[in-house]
């Protein structure tokens, strides 16, 4: 059992309050399933925010993690190490990379990215070209470097001076791209669908446009796929599908299924602008995020895997779908792979946080992104079964808030 004196209020005694956590606190998982406090247990359709891209607990992690915890933890970026330089392959192997760096979120990952596209620009082309051009809904983490380049100013507002020459556009749209873009451009920066900002896919003609527009100017695109990468989408990384190769692309999340990870992937004529001294982090590349992400790798780079991507999409949409017929609460499922967003239609506007604490209530783990999007992110690996199950929970969830709209409109 848990540690009865560890309770959800504590945490608004001696934790900042800058989230607002659910009142039962998970204590254990197993693949697609968590239990709380008491013992109850959860069909989890969040993967901790598209992180356990394995579920929990798998045996092949545990593993890799306790044999490197037995050798070797950290040893600074004095050293290089093993699994460091073994999962980079990795991913030059499989994507259009040609260097990678390690950092241990996507904020920094970005980061690094932003960096980078700024250091080539001076480097090549002097001091006037440092415009960075993103979008809004975009969510880039929350440095203050990349939170400003997020798209919510809500999230970026009232921390004094901005970091300088950031500028936002509509998201999809070229036609306001192409009037804004100029040589003092260095990077456009975007995620090939949005995730935070409610589930958004990228129109390939735009993510097209954007390529031949960062050409001509001479901009880097990078392609933020902290959310969509490693396999969320049915593709290792989103742009797969788009017939488009970012300049920079960064991954995070689901890179260490779990343990803090991220990677930001170039080209080398781009890397080699982070000469030694420019950049760096501590924990960065460490051997035990390390071995953990070059088994999470291994596991999510198949051919089955990702397919199965594919088709467990089609189950959720379908089920999704059937709760719409009986219920008429969506007006739009969207997304990509197993990053699916139910959009409320005007009837629901603003209730998404009802749907995800009625979902609790049920048993059952989803997210919302924004007020009117229910967004599923479940493990790559979850079975039909738990699928299936869970949709049963959230039909539940959805009737009873239905129920209770309707007494309240009588
Ligand atoms: C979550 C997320 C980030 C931020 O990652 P952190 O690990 O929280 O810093 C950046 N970009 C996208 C697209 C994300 O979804």
């Amino acid at each position: 059992m848990s540690n009865t004196q560890i309770t959800r209020s504590l945490f608004d005694q001696v934790m900042v309050p800058n989230y607002a956590p659910l009142d039962m606190i998970p204590v254990r998982g197993e693949g697609s399933r968590v239990w709380d406090q008491v013992d109850k247990e959860y069909i989890d359709l969040t993967s901790g925010i598209s992180v356990n891209a394995l579920g929990h607990a798998h045996p092949e992690l545990i593993e890799a993690l306790t044999e490197q915890a037995k050798k070797l933890w950290h040893v600074s970026n004095i050293y290089t190490n093993e699994p460091a330089l073994s999962l980079a392959q990795k991913l030059v192997d499989n994507t259009f990379a040609e260097k990678v760096f390690f950092a241990n979120s996507g904020a920094e990952a970005n980061e690094a990215a932003l960096k980078l596209a700024r250091r080539v620009a001076f480097d090549q082309y002097g001091i006037e070209k440092t415009e960075i051009i993103a979008f809004y809904q975009g969510f880039h983490g929350r440095t203050f470097f990349t939170v400003t380049a997020g798209g919510q100013a809500t999230y970026s507002d009232g921390f004094g001076p901005k970091p300088a020459d950031i500028t936002h556009l509509e998201y999809n749209d070229l036609s306001s791209l192409e009037k804004v873009i100029s040589d003092k451009t260095c990077a456009v920066i975007l995620e090939p669908l949005q995730g935070e900002g409610g589930v958004l896919p990228i129109d390939p003609v735009f993510a097209q446009g954007v390529r031949a527009l960062c050409d001509k100017h001479n901009a880097l695109m990078i392609f933020d796929e902290v959310q969509t990468g490693m396999g969320r989408t049915g593709n290792l990384f989103a742009y797969m599908e788009l017939e488009v190769v970012p300049d920079i692309l960064t991954s995070a999340k689901s890179l260490g299924a779990g343990f803090p990870i991220a990677a930001m992937l170039t080209k080398t004529d781009f890397a080699k602008h982070l000469s030694v001294g420019t950049h760096g982090t501590t924990f960065g590349g460490n051997p035990l995020a390390c071995a953990v992400a070059g088994k999470a790798f291994d596991l999510i780079n198949t051919e089955t895997m990702l397919a199965g991507v594919k088709r467990k999409e089609q189950l959720i949409r379908q089920h999704l779908q059937a709760i719409n017929d009986e219920f008429s609460v969506f007006k739009e499922i969207r997304g990509a792979g197993l990053l699916i967003g139910a959009v409320l239609n005007e009837q629901y506007q603003g209730q998404a946080k009802a749907f995800f604490l009625e979902s609790a209530q049920q048993g059952l783990l989803i997210l919302v992104a924004g007020a009117n999007v229910l967004r599923f992110a479940p493990a790559l690996n979850i079975s039909d079964d738990l699928i299936i199950q869970g949709m049963l929970k959230l039909k539940q969830a959805v009737k009873n808030i239905v129920h209770n709209n309707d007494n309240k409109n009588i």
